[in-house]
């Protein structure tokens, strides 16, 4: 098929397309209903290009750069150095100027690389959709629609380009991105008088940006990418969440309360230098300069940020996908987990192994969804066949036979629907058999009803196909199947069904029932079939019991859980006995669940149901996605941190409301995935137990990092402390603070933000909210213990110096020439070498550092060399040792310094070996 005139759909606008009979719009864009040709489809490729959008234009480059010049601390540093040149100290004045720029770019690199990181795994999202080409339905990435291609639309389903309906039975969309309203808009196939209407008012046509919420559709796509109407609207593109995550806004207070502490201790020091001190302004002015840089944590906010995006790497290697920052932390904190069952807890891989039916329990053999198998016991053959024939036509999944990329067989759809088939194939219903009874109307699985009809043309007369959770079926059924013969549904019957249902379900079967209803009336449109209608009078056909093993991975997950002190609850629409058989199985509760149904739920009030959660053995069972929404508010009154999953369209507000609302990549719905925070590539219940512990150790490495750059800061100001109070000379100078804190603590500190878990991560309790990043514990380890022995090491080898060229206690100390250039090189170098110590005692609070294993962590290794090839260069180089004041050491300096991080670390492991012997709980700050 070629098309040589193509309606430009930009030109056209979606008005002309809605007048269109489906036909004539389909012979306009060159389409048939079986789809294009693959050969079309790349020809049109070509021609329209990729079927996605232009980025969102952000601010450009330079405007982000130019911010990282202007906030409160470079303009600290810019009146720094304005001041410094006034005061006749150029050399300074260059210095700061250099320092702003330095961190101005360090800064700007950070943003970018996170932002990076986080388009990375936007990429890493599938976004897939299902359209008809060369006659068959294929999964294609939404990149590659094309004008003319069939889109086939299911519930959840986000609507990829803008398409004139072909097929509406019961479709109901979304359209709240272009219009704002929320509620869902039914859609239908007529011809549109559109006179004065256009976009969403036009009821034949559906549009990019929208989605799915019930019934299914066929449409072809007459416009994609800038050409629709959702890429006319260019503002309500993907706008990227740029709001800061709880923890950055927390550092970012932090920040400012210690820069404006710095600045009033510097403007204070100055005071009581100049008028108690007898300093002279221009010493009392550098001595205040001195303190405010030594004390400002230039680095920490960019550092932050990326080691939240590193943490989102890594989350993402463990398919745990991030769409927000802010995720990471919060999942460190979380202390429930409410989770579905099917496909999370367990493979959702489908076989069906037992049947019951007209009085006859039947088992079925076989492998995956290979349809090779044998229906035991042999001889009932028909009544089998009705039931599975029934249900397999209430089946909208399909089965692909081995190929030559596949060599097993594999299914499109739901896995549930898959086992059906392969069971109704073993007994000889083939797809092709099936085919020959036309499908009129469908009623879709919605997870409120529980069920699902389709209406099938059988001998000229329309046939109800009904399948759904048993106890559903059964009450809207009023006749059996028994041995062939129908008859009325008496209460003996239903007790039997359900003493057999109930044994299945304790053995952890899957059960759904399955029923059928000849209806009278031929010619109703889709729209006339009332549900409520069709699905009573049934007649009951039995029961199928699968069994959908539990993923292997899933009992240590849990273990861990229980270890990390995270509580799981399952919450799934399967039926009691069947999710407490498979909680048992994989030790999800300790002692005995206690089944609470959906139904329960709905007679329940508030504080009931609050007293009930007190049950750490509770499992909700028969739940609708409005539970859940329920379920997570009830904990999070309780104070509970909550991550849910779920997949459907309807799991979308408990997601939102949810601390961490986490869908599933492979079986979930596109408006799950866009609801969520994270989505987890391959629906595993162990992947978020990786991304918690992630999170944790984000967070762990974020306060590491802070102990790290603070212990410097306490060091750096001692020197200044020790000028003011005992006149000696300034034993570190300016240059040298900045050296230190802009220089060569960076690269580590951002090492320490590369931190793997430790292993005792997910041994302790999650985190209380109200905890603070900077508690007192923190703040006295970086201050008071690492800061202190830092200065301490600045001092002695201050000293020393001054001593080896014959200095003694009582004597005047020269604050000139090379005997105090050598003493203040060797206070730089005696508080880096305590730097290098103090990033490996930073890697754990509690653990030794030798129980940590030096190579799992290679950056931290880069880092050190960093800062110690900075510490060379600036002591070496002569224009470096120019601006920084420094000379050359001798051996025996070398010899001094090398021994400092050994002690600190040996200092370290002293007080560590005590916390954790006096106070194991405290191991930890
Ligand atoms: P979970 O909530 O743990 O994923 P689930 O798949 O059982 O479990 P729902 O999808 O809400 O949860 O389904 C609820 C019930 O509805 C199922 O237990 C089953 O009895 C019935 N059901 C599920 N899918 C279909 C379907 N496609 N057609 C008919 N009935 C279905």
């Amino acid at each position: 098929m070629h098309v040589a005139h193509l309606p430009p759909a930009a030109k056209v606008g979606s008005a002309y397309w809605a007048q269109c009979a489906p036909e004539e719009a389909l012979s306009k864009l060159g389409a048939t209903p079986d789809g294009l040709s693959t050969d079309e489809a790349t020809r049109r490729l070509q021609l329209h290009g990729f079927n996605s959008l232009p980025h969102v234009a952000k601010s450009p480059w330079y405007v982000e750069l130019s911010k990282n010049f202007i906030h409160l601390f470079a303009l600290l540093l810019w009146a720094g150095a304005a001041l410094s040149w006034v005061a006749g100290m150029p050399q300074l004045a260059w210095a700061i100027v250099i320092v702003i720029i330095v961190n101005g770019l360090f800064s700007f690199w950070q943003e970018f690389q996170a932002e990076r990181a986080a388009e990375a795994l936007a990429a890493l999202l599938p976004h897939q959709v299902t359209v008809r080409r060369d006659g068959t339905e294929q999964r294609i990435s939404t990149t590659e629609i094309v004008p003319g291609d069939i889109l086939i639309l299911t519930e959840g389903e986000a609507i990829p380009a803008d398409a004139r309906l072909l097929k509406a039975e019961r479709l109901r969309i979304d359209a709240s991105s272009l219009t704002g309203e929320s509620r869902p808009v039914p859609r239908s196939i007529e011809s549109a008088e559109t006179s004065g209407k256009t976009g969403i008012l036009l009821p034949n046509l559906v549009f990019a940006g929208t989605s799915v919420v019930s019934g299914y559709g066929e449409a072809v796509v007459f416009a994609t990418a800038a050409a629709t109407e959702f890429g006319h609207i260019a503002q309500l593109t993907q706008a990227q969440d740029e709001r800061l995550s709880p923890l950055q806004q927390e550092l970012q207070k932090v920040t400012t309360v210690v820069t404006i502490l710095a600045v009033g201790f510097g403007v204070l020091f100055f005071l009581v230098g100049t008028l108690v001190g007898g300093l002279r302004p221009i010493e009392g002015f550098l001595f205040a300069v001195g303190i405010i840089v030594a004390n400002v944590p230039e680095g920490l906010l960019p550092t932050l940020t990326l080691a939240l995006a590193l943490g989102v790497r890594r989350m993402a290697q463990r398919n745990a996908l991030v769409k927000r920052l802010s995720a990471v932390e919060t999942l460190g904190a979380t202390t429930v987990i409410l989770t579905d069952k099917t496909g999370t807890l367990t493979e959702n891989e489908m076989t069906i192994r037992e049947v019951w039916t007209g009085g006859t329990h039947f088992t079925i053999s076989g492998v995956g969804y290979g349809i090779e198998g044998v229906v035991e016991p042999s001889g009932h053959e028909s009544t089998v066949l009705e039931l599975l024939r029934t249900a397999a036509l209430c089946c909208d999944a399909r089965l692909v036979p081995p190929s030559a990329e596949r060599p097993h067989w594999s299914i499109i759809g739901d896995p549930m629907e898959a086992a059906i088939l392969v069971a109704a194939a073993k007994v000889g219903m083939t797809e092709e058999k099936l085919a020959t009874w036309p499908r009129l109307v469908e009623l879709p699985f919605d997870s409120t009803r529980k069920r699902m009809t389709i209406i099938h043309q059988v001998d000229g007369q329309p046939v109800a196909c009904v399948k759904g959770a048993p106890s559903e079926l059964m009450v809207r059924s009023s006749k059996i199947r028994w041995n062939g013969a129908t008859r009325p549904f008496d209460e003996a019957q239903r007790q039997t069904i359900q003493a057999i249902h109930d044994t299945m379900a304790r053995r952890g079967l899957r059960l759904l029932g399955v029923a059928i209803r000849e209806l009278t009336s031929v010619n109703q449109s889709a729209e006339e079939w009332q549900v409520e209608e069709v699905e009573s009078d049934l007649t009951f056909l039995g029961l199928l019991a699968m069994e959908d093993p539990p993923r292997p991975e899933v009992p240590a997950a849990l273990a861990a859980c229980r270890e990390a002190q995270i509580q799981v609850v399952m919450v799934t629409g399967d039926n009691g006995l069947t999710a407490a058989a498979i909680a048992q199985e994989i030790g999800m509760y300790q002692g005995e669940v206690q089944v609470i149904t959906g139904d329960q739920l709905d007679h329940t009030s508030k504080p009931e149901l609050l007293h009930l959660l007190d049950n750490p053995n509770v499992l909700i069972a028969r739940a609708t996605p409005e539970h859940k929404l329920r379920l997570v508010e009830a904990f999070q009154q309780r104070g509970e941190v909550v991550a849910v999953t779920g997949d459907g369209v309807n799991d979308a507000p408990a997601l939102k409301r949810a601390d961490i609302g986490v869908a599933m990549g492979m079986n979930g719905t596109d408006v799950a995935r866009e609801a969520a925070d994270i989505v987890l590539a391959d629906d595993n219940f162990a992947s978020i137990i990786e991304a918690i512990r992630e999170g944790r150790a984000v967070y762990e490495n974020v306060r590491k990092f802070v102990t790290y750059i603070f212990a410097s800061n306490s060091a750096e100001m001692m020197p200044f402390v020790a000028f003011i109070l005992f006149r000696i000379p300034l034993p570190l100078t300016i240059m040298q603070v900045l050296a230190i804190d802009i220089g060569t603590d960076l690269v580590p500190a951002i090492a320490l933000g590369a931190e793997p878990p430790e292993s005792d991560t997910m041994h302790r309790p999650p985190r209380s909210r109200q905890e603070r990043l900077l508690n007192i514990s923190t703040l006295i380890r970086a201050y008071l213990w690492f800061g202190m022995i830092e200065a301490a090491f600045g001092f002695v080898g201050f000293f020393w110096v001054y001593s080896l060229a014959g200095w003694r206690p009582g004597m005047p100390m020269e604050n000139s020439g090379l005997v105090y250039t050598l003493a203040t090189t060797m206070t730089l170098a005696g508080i880096v070498a305590g730097q290098v110590g103090n990033v490996f005692a930073c890697r754990s609070s509690s653990q030794s550092v030798l129980k940590l294993g030096l190579l799992r962590n290679r950056f931290l290794l880069g880092g050190v060399a960093v800062e110690l090839g900075l510490l060379l260069a600036m002591i070496y180089l002569p224009p470096l040792a120019h601006v920084f004041g420094t000379a050359p050491l001798s051996g025996s300096h070398w010899l001094f310094l090398a021994a400092l991080p050994v002690v600190l670390l040996v200092l370290e492991e002293i007080r560590k070996f005590l916390v954790r012997t006096i106070s194991p709980s405290q191991g930890r700050n």
